[in-house]
């Protein structure tokens, strides 16, 4: 007989419990019964875990790592640490391994298999990787398990009648709010909502903004960017930073972190920090003071917690309990502010180990190595809406939905597609998640091709996508066109996203060719302001770009060209060299690519990549054209050999439409409703476009 486990991975601390003998055993840690996600490489490769790594934490931060939950999913945060570097499912693995081994040494046998469970918010990338951090450390991953139906399990069991429940948990990095059903050992999910960056961290890190304000003598540190630090503005964890700084930073959150948990029993409390950034703290923080800090966080959960009532189409009056979870929820102005606008809430005395008792009482309904557990069971629903990129001439973004937020898991849909173009051989299969209408505002889970359609007209090929979601939520993708016998399988599960990301992101030099004769004088301001959307938009789409400009003009007399060229750049700088177009600022009339005088400028814009391997975009943005058909030879073949793609807003059945085809980029119409030219959007599509050639 073996025993599962049922694991709370938290962002601050982990619990493992074990369903034994008809009822609940928490596995000691360390005299505890929670243990810090926490984890710190020795200068000999030796790895702490827990307690001592915490602990160690305070003196060597650089070489610990804790809150990694918070980056769950996320492969773009990485800790060097002497010779490794450590992703956060390393972090996570390691974890997990640690009280697996803890259970095992309490048990006195072998453990293999788990219930984990993770925020109900958590996306489909960050539950991939938690569940491959449970099998990484050896464990079979059963279930993956809402952390609120966790909680409402939990509770629920001891209750034994009909209700329905809220639950609100609030822990040191996430906060989630659900609404369940309970009917005898069935818990369904109705509703659920929540915010992935926001909990108990946050409310440490206002009260280290208001400590580091209170520094009782000048310091000769920049205050700017140790707050940049510890907002995470700083995108470097662990590196690149002065030792004194991550010790400061370290000891300031400890000392925050503990006046908050005195603000949870006591009026005030008072910070003495003798030493820290060549200046001392002693400061005394009252109960009014912390409040004031925290009540727009604390806002911000209610906001949330009416808005899942709303989803779920109930009023407070329907709530029979409201259950707090999470270390945070012992905050007295949370407690107040439920009781206030929701109902009298109830905390449990071991609102530490909740979750993890939930988990275990479904890992021992699963394995069942005892027979006196009734099989619990739940459906899930999905936290976010799922659907993929469906495009169509006007519009490359089109988010469609497939399965819509707040549906019961398992699911299945299947929806029917089809080309936008004649003979059209492949088709994007896109696949993302969010609130958001446009694909590039949502979250990209993953993608791929399903390639050899048979050659038919535009919109005859029939292609139909299915999303499967199991019980865990994780997605199936599967795509097949009517004529073709062979079918794409996009296992979510399977792809990591690590490798994923690190093959699909785009990076790019992208130089703005902008006219800034006299015709432009209309469509300028709009170009202006679409330029530096369009930036915002490529760099959140994680493309990772240099912006770069040129402008350029022909002076009324006279037959050669002024330009001036802004060196690609990080985008953060490019509104400066927006902000200097001027219409006539070089010169006054005309521009015409394709005549031979634009000769120069082209080689002036191409001369403006920098000589690397990241692709070459160039996007031109004028209303005259030339007609000279060795300019346009010429023009194409310098682009072509210096590998620019020209994408084009410019004068359709022109050279313009013949240089873009011919050098990879698009094309598209200025004067296709001229006075009005919609910039905003065709600079969307052409970004969107740009962002695309990730998935390709
Ligand atoms: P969890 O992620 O559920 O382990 O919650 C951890 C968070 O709860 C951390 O931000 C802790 O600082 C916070 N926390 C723990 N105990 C208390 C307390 N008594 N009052 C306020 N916050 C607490």
């Amino acid at each position: 007989m073996s025993y599962s486990l049922g694991i709370d991975l938290g962002t601050t601390n982990s619990v493992a419990c074990v369903w034994r003998r008809g009822g609940l055993e928490t596995i000691p840690m360390d005299g505890r019964a929670t243990m810090p996600s926490a984890i710190s490489i020795r200068p000999d490769g030796s790895v702490l875990v827990g307690q001592a790594a915490k602990k160690r934490a305070e003196l060597a931060p650089q070489e610990s790592v804790t809150s990694s939950k918070r980056y769950m999913g996320d492969d773009r945060t990485l800790w060097q640490i002497g010779e490794r570097t450590y992703t956060p499912v390393d972090v996570g693995a390691i974890v997990l391994k640690e009280l697996k081994d803890k259970a095992e040494i309490y048990l006195g046998q072998t453990v293999t298999e788990a219930v984990i469970t993770v925020p109900a918010y958590f996306n489909n990338n960050q539950k991939r990787d938690t569940k491959l951090a449970g099998e990484r450390a050896g464990l079979k991953v059963l279930q993956l398990l809402p952390e609120p139906t966790a909680a409402a399990i939990s509770y629920g069991l001891d209750q034994g009648k009909d209700q329905t429940i809220l639950v609100y948990d609030l822990g040191g990095g996430t906060f989630d709010v659900s609404v369940l059903s309970v009917k005898g050992n069935r818990f369904q999910a109705i509703a659920v909502d929540g915010d992935f960056h926001l909990g108990g961290d946050d409310f440490d890190l206002l009260l280290v903004e208001y400590l580091l304000k209170s520094l009782k003598k000048q310091t000769s540190f920049n205050l700017e960017n140790i707050l940049d630090i510890f907002w995470g503005r700083d995108k470097s964890p662990g590196q690149g930073t002065p030792s004194e700084i991550l010790v400061a930073k370290q000891r300031l959150k400890e000392a925050a972190e503990k006046a908050k948990i005195e603000l949870s029993e006591s009026q005030r409390t008072i910070v003495t920090i003798p030493e820290i950034l060549g200046s001392y703290i002693d400061e005394e923080i009252t109960i009014d003071t912390y409040n004031r800090l925290i009540l727009p966080l604390v806002d911000r959960t209610i906001i949330k917690t009416k808005s899942v009532l709303q989803a779920a189409k109930i009023t407070e009056e329907d709530i029979d309990r409201v259950i707090l979870v999470g270390g945070s929820s012992r905050n007295r102005l949370v407690r107040e502010k439920i009781a206030e606008t929701i109902k009298e809430p109830y905390i449990s005395a071991r609102v530490d180990e909740v979750v993890a008792q939930g988990a275990a009482i479904v890992a021992g309904s699963l394995s069942s190595p005892e027979e006196d557990i009734t099989p619990i069971e739940f459906v899930n629903v999905t936290p976010f809406n799922l659907g993929l990129r469906a495009s169509t001439e006007k519009d490359l973004d089109i988010f469609q939905v497939l399965i819509p937020k707040n549906s019961r898991v398992p699911t299945e849909v299947t929806q029917e597609f089809t080309t936008l173009r004649t003979n059209q051989k492949s088709v994007d299969i896109s696949v993302f998640q969010g609130e958001e209408k446009t694909c590039s505002r949502n979250t990209f889970i993953g993608g791929f091709r399903l390639d050899g359609i048979p050659a038919a007209p535009a919109g005859q090929p029939k292609i139909a996508v299915q999303f499967r979601m199991d019980n865990s939520d994780l997605l199936l993708v599967t795509a097949s066109c009517s004529n073709l016998r062979t079918q794409q399988i996009l296992d979510v599960n399977l792809v990591s996203r690590e490798e994923e990301l690190r093959t699909s992101q785009v990076e790019a030099d992208i130089i703005f060719l902008i006219d800034t004769s006299g015709s432009m004088s209309d469509e300028l301001k709009g170009v202006k302001k679409s330029c530096l959307k369009f930036a915002d938009k490529v760099i959140s789409s994680g493309v990772d770009c240099q912006l770069g400009l040129v402008d350029f003009d022909l002076p009324f007399l006279g037959n050669k060209y002024n330009w001036e060229i802004f060196q690609p750049m990080n985008p953060k700088n490019f509104p400066r060299a927006i902000a200097k177009l001027e219409i006539g600022r070089l010169g006054g009339c005309g521009c015409h690519i394709g005549a031979m005088n634009t000769i120069p400028v082209i080689e002036g814009f191409i001369g403006a990549f920098p000589q690397n391997n990241r692709l070459k975009i160039g996007i031109l943005i004028s209303d005259e054209v030339g007609n000279e058909a060795d300019a346009i030879n010429r023009s194409i073949h310098l682009l072509k050999s210096a590998q620019v793609s020209l994408y084009v807003v410019g004068v359709a059945k022109s050279c313009h439409e013949k240089i873009a085809k011919e050098t990879g980029g698009k094309f598209w119409n200025i004067h296709a409703s001229r006075g009005k030219v919609d910039f905003a959007s065709l600079l969307d599509t052409i970004a969107v476009e740009i962002t695309n050639l990730a998935l390709r």
